[in-house]
């Protein structure tokens, strides 16, 4: 069985992050979205327990992928899951340069860890979680860029 994981902090999950889930759970049998507890994020706006529920709920239509919270390295977590492949989403240069590094850094720590990078949809390019959060903070109407459970989470919440 070929599997994959898709790292990240998604603090929220966004149509981007999605489309890039959608995507790869084509390509593989198995996709696993691991959301980083440690990932070096700043004042993050969902908790890792309630951005892992919202992946749940918005990947709850694709049968072979599964969510879960990891707090060590994601090396590890490949070892974990038996896996070797991480995917990467790329929007732009800048995503290249770091997760070009990244590549790297995985590899180094665990030979066989391969990165498989998707290209950022068009309709999704400029699409970040920093830009939803900044949304979020202005009250805009948030259908155009997270899940329908995002978005049902965000009105329980005014
Ligand atoms: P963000 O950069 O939005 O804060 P994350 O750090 O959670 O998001 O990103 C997880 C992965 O998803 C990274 O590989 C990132 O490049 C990718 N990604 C983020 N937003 C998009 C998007 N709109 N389209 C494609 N890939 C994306």
């Amino acid at each position: 069985m070929k599997t994959a994981i898709y790292p990240g902090s998604f603090d929220p999950v966004t149509l981007g992050h999605l489309d890039i889930i959608r995507r790869a759970a084509a390509c593989f049998d198995k996709v696993y979205v691991c959301v980083m507890v440690n990932a070096e994020k700043k004042n993050p706006m969902f908790t890792p327990q309630e951005r892992l529920e919202l992946i749940r709920r918005s990947v709850a239509d694709i049968p072979n992928v599964e969510a879960e919270l990891w707090s060590g390295l994601l090396a590890d977590y490949a070892v974990e899951r038996q896996s070797r492949i991480l995917v990467k989403g790329l929007r732009h240069a800048t995503d290249f340069d770091q997760e070009y590094q990244m590549a790297a850094i995985n590899k180094g720590l665990c030979h066989d860890l391969e990165t498989v990078f998707l290209p950022a949809s068009a309709a999704y390019q400029h699409f970040s979680s920093t830009m939803v959060r900044e949304m979020i903070r202005y009250g805009q109407p948030m259908e155009k860029y997270v899940p329908a459970a995002v978005v049902d989470e965000l009105k329980k919440r005014q």
